[in-house]
């Protein structure tokens, strides 16, 4: 079976978690239609009661997708002082 890679396992590769929430969800805007769940690569979100939530930032590498994909603007965005996500030696 083929492994999946990780980028702890990258040579020259940092992950850096979040140190608090950057990403939060209005539940009041949000119609449940699954956009953020689909486009994020980190599964960020989940469902719950047909509304997404934010699961864990954990993985979020801050590509700002699921604010794009969100057409009812339930996705409140800021970017983290410092950054999160994956640092690499190279840039
Ligand atoms: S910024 Fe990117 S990685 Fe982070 S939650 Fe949004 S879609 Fe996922
Ligand atoms: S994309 Fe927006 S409206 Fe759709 S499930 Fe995610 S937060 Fe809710």
């Amino acid at each position: 079976m083929e492994e999946t890679l990780r980028f702890e396992d990258i040579p020259g590769v940092e992950w850096v978690p979040s140190p608090r929430p950057f990403i939060t969800i209005d539940a009041s805007k949000c119609t449940g239609c699954g956009n953020c769940l689909r486009v994020c690569l980190a599964g960020v979100f989940r469902l719950r009661e047909k509304k997404a939530e934010v699961a864990s930032l954990e993985r979020c590498m801050e590509c700002a997708s699921c604010l794009f994909v969100c057409e009812s603007g339930a996705v409140d965005f800021g970017w983290p002082v410092g950054g999160t996500g994956y640092r690499s030696e190279w840039g």
